[in-house]
């Protein structure tokens, strides 16, 4: 009998920054998608999410790397990163299962991910690639079959948090305790991320 692949969870997204909501969907994939890992993989900013206070790459890898290091089974990947310029999670995906080939991948996403995975490039291409794993998100209604048959759903229960909300609570200066690890609160802190420029 050959080895069993071992299973691992990306968990991609701008993470600007990385909050509970990140936290609580992975390790939700984690268990029920018996994955051994989960590697959460910062992108470069897309335009369309590009807004004034920008935060660089390096702060928002080194948030991950804060946020998930107490975690045995939680890793941060600086992969998409380390390419100039945006990536499309096709190219990425190839490039992981090029890479590792004792290892299956799975890619978690929100709700709001799912509602547009039809118009991700080369889509067809990459469900043969990877499992999708989608998780419940506030305010997104998935009841088309469509979504059933290109992903795995697991539960969770569901937090309205987003790091847009975050964003402006940090920049009112209002408390972010408990929405962010506390490493993630102390790291923002300390740099004046988000904090309003006059
Ligand atoms: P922003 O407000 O800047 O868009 P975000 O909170 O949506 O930030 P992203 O980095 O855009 O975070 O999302 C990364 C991944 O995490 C996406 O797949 C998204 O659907 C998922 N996600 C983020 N927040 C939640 C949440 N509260 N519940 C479930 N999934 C979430
Ligand atoms: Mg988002």
């Amino acid at each position: 009998m050959g080895e069993q692949k071992k299973q691992i969870g990306i968990m991609g997204g701008t993470f600007d920054p990385i909050h509970a909501g990140h936290l609580l969907a992975a390790e939700q994939a984690r268990e029920q998608a018996a994955l051994d890992e989960v590697w959460f993989m910062p992108t470069h900013i897309p335009p369309h999410k590009q807004w004034a206070g920008l935060t660089p790459a390096s702060h928002r890898l080194r948030m991950v790397e804060l946020a998930v290091a107490d975690h045995p089974a939680f890793r941060a990947s600086d992969l998409e990163l380390r390419r100039s310029g945006p990536s499309y999670t096709f190219d990425t995906m190839r490039n992981l299962v090029s890479v590792h080939q004792d290892c299956r991948f799975s890619f978690i996403i929100g709700g709001d991910m799912v509602k547009i995975l039809p118009q991700w490039h080369r889509i067809d291409d990459l469900l043969k690639m990877v499992r999708f794993i989608g998780l419940s998100r506030p305010g997104i209604k998935l009841e088309e079959k469509v979504y059933r048959d290109f992903v795995t759903f697991v539960e969770m229960p569901a937090w309205d948090i987003s790091s847009t909300l975050i964003r402006e609570k940090a920049a009112r200066g209002r408390s972010i305790r408990y929405l962010v690890p506390p490493a993630v609160e102390c790291y923002i802190k300390e740099h004046g991320l988000y904090e309003l420029v006059e």
